[in-house]
């Protein structure tokens, strides 16, 4: 991994969030990030976070989902592999 901010930002995010008064009688205990995936380049894997994106098609009723990796970290702009 090329950054630590999927390790280290849920840790910052639960204390921001137990510092707002919304949080104070029952405080968060944990917090993680729901949309890592796990790509694996030249056998070597690392963590990356992705987004759903939802697609409106012609004809179709409901929105079609497709995913999309990062490849550059979206808080501090660290690429997260170079052979990606
Ligand atoms: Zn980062």
């Amino acid at each position: 991994m090329a950054c630590k901010c999927i390790d280290e930002l849920p840790a910052k995010i639960m204390a921001h969030c137990n510092q707002q008064k919304e949080y104070q009688a029952k405080p968060v205990l944990d917090a993680s990030f729901k949309d890592i995936v796990f790509p694996i380049i030249n056998g070597e894997m690392f963590d990356a976070l992705k987004a759903d994106v939802l697609l409106i098609v012609d004809g179709r009723r409901t929105p079609k989902k497709t995913t999309m990796t990062f490849v550059y970290c979206p808080f501090c702009g660290v690429k997260y592999q170079e052979d990606v």
